[in-house]
């Protein structure tokens, strides 16, 4: 076993905070092998079983919420309230997923033949590999765990090199519950590359679930093809966020500048593209302009703070080479433009920023920002705005502002994105199917589509 260690950082102080396991392809090699052990008498427990051990680690986070929305802060960056309310969509799925354990109900077929009968069933796929990104790094692991353990299948997690420590705290989380040896492990690493490859390559492990960048995730998707295992790939995006000209310009922009910066702006479904009528455009930039300027930036340990650093200085060169391009080809800054001066030394911050005027032929327009950056686009015809919108490889999130019913539902049907929010700009819950079309990915996270993602459908056929 590797006796390596890696350095976990605050990305707002730059602070090494922790020291963590450096694993390597021969322990992700024996974590499957431990996860095949286990998968005999975990995948022939009782739904019930499995649902009480989710049911505790629900309680159980929910209990360590504050701790664990602090740990975030400190190596993830999000202002801790935001931290907390992770903690808790996070948790969601456990819930969720416990009770859907005891759902997994099978199908009775009439036969052609009177001497047939013909009964479905669903059986766990498996050992599954499990990939997970930076930004959300509580919700996006019990997102992929939680179904697949009431599944019945058993996992190995590799979380990201940035944010390994609440991986750890969920895993104890989990083994407190009650989680049997062997069920769920986890690896850290500070390259991916030889953990990928033996998940790929592991004829022990049968389905691969991917959070992360649309690159990684093609990549990841060619190399398990040869060996035909199943995979889930939750992707990049490009969300456009559509203002018409009958919505309330106010409302919009009040929505738009909430979810613009959720994260600072490092979530998959923030919007790219925000397109508004060019007749509310002056009085929607006003009220965004406004709510931009009066967010807070720094730690997001101290008081009041609504943006917090960006994950690494790449992320912070990646979007000043956006504003940039954008300025010198024709958008106007209404704020921000620049990194944070003086109290943002040591960390990646990047103020808040608002672009008006951006076009097609800007980098922003087709790269996803991953960052504080919001890109305002006018529009004058109603006729072309789902092509507009639609003029993208990504399809995971879009959002439609408009008080008129048959727009919203034109819309919402024509537009090729796998989560639409019609005048709302939360529509995620445990509950719900969350993922994307085109390059945003394979497969569906949350809701009943969740657990099916790691379950066989077996077909029993009996003469009688
Ligand atoms: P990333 O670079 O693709 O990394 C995601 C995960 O993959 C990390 O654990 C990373 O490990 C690992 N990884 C990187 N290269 C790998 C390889 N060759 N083989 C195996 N694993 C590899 O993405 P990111 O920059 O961390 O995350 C941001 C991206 O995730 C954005 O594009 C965002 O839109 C997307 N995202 C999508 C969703 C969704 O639900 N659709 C949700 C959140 C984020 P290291 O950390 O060690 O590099």
């Amino acid at each position: 076993m590797s006796q390596s260690e890696f350095e976990v950082t605050n990305p707002a102080t730059g602070d090494v905070i922790a020291h963590v396991p450096d694993q390597g392809r021969a322990d992700a090699r024996q974590a499957i092998e431990r996860a095949n052990a286990a998968f005999a008498s975990w995948s022939t427990t009782t739904a019930y079983q499995r649902a009480a051990i989710l049911r505790r680690a629900w309680q159980l986070m929910q209990e360590r919420k504050q701790d664990l929305a602090n740990l975030m802060t400190r190596e993830q960056g999000k202002p801790l309230k935001t931290a907390a309310i992770e903690v808790q969509y996070g948790a969601d799925f456990l819930l969720w997923f416990s009770e859907e354990a005891k759902r997994q109900y099978g199908e009775t077929i009439p036969s052609a033949r009177a001497d047939q009968r013909f009964i479905v069933q669903h059986h766990p796929v498996g050992v599954v590999a499990a990939i997970t990104p930076w930004n959300y790094p509580v919700s996006m692991i019990t997102r992929k765990i939680a179904p697949a353990l009431a599944a019945g299948c058993t996992v190995v997690l590799k979380p990201a090199e940035a944010t390994p420590l609440c991986a750890v705290e969920i895993f104890k989380i989990m083994q407190e519950a009650g989680m049997p040896d062997g069920v769920l492990n986890l690896i850290t690493a500070s390259n991916p590359v030889p953990i990928g490859e033996e998940f790929c390559t592991n004829p022990l492990v049968r389905k691969i679930t991917f959070t992360g960048s649309t690159a990684v995730g093609r990549k990841l998707s060619a190399d398990a093809a040869p060996h035909l295992k199943r995979v889930s790939m939750e992707l990049g995006g490009h969300a456009p966020f559509i203002v018409f000209a009958d919505a309330d310009p106010v409302h919009a922009a009040k929505g738009a500048a909430l979810i613009k910066f959720l994260n600072t702006g490092q979530a998959c479904i923030c919007p790219n593209r925000i397109y508004v009528h060019r007749s509310i455009e002056k009085a929607f930039l006003k009220t965004f302009t406004e709510r931009v300027e009066r967010l807070a930036v720094g730690n997001g340990l101290d008081d009041g703070i609504n943006i917090g650093p960006l994950v690494n200085r790449a992320a912070v060169e990646k979007v000043s080479r956006q504003v940039e391009d954008a300025r010198s080809k024709g958008a106007e800054v209404l704020c921000g433009g620049g990194e944070l001066e003086g109290k943002g030394r040591g960390g990646h911050f990047y103020l808040p920023t608002v672009l008006s005027n951006v076009s097609p032929d800007m980098i922003i327009y087709r790269e996803e920002t991953f960052g504080p950056v919001a890109a305002v686009v006018p529009f004058d015809d109603n006729d072309d705005i789902v092509s507009m919108a639609n003029d993208t490889n990504y399809g995971l999130a879009a959002y439609v502002y408009t008080r008129d019913l048959s727009t919203a539902m034109r819309t919402f049907e024509q537009l090729q994105f796998g989560i639409v929010g019609i005048n709302d700009i939360n529509p995620t819950s445990a509950a719900a199917p969350f993922g994307g079309m085109k390059d945003s990915g394979l497969g569906r996270e949350g809701a009943r589509e969740g657990l099916n993602e790691y379950l066989e459908t077996k077909l029993g056929g009996f003469s009688i």
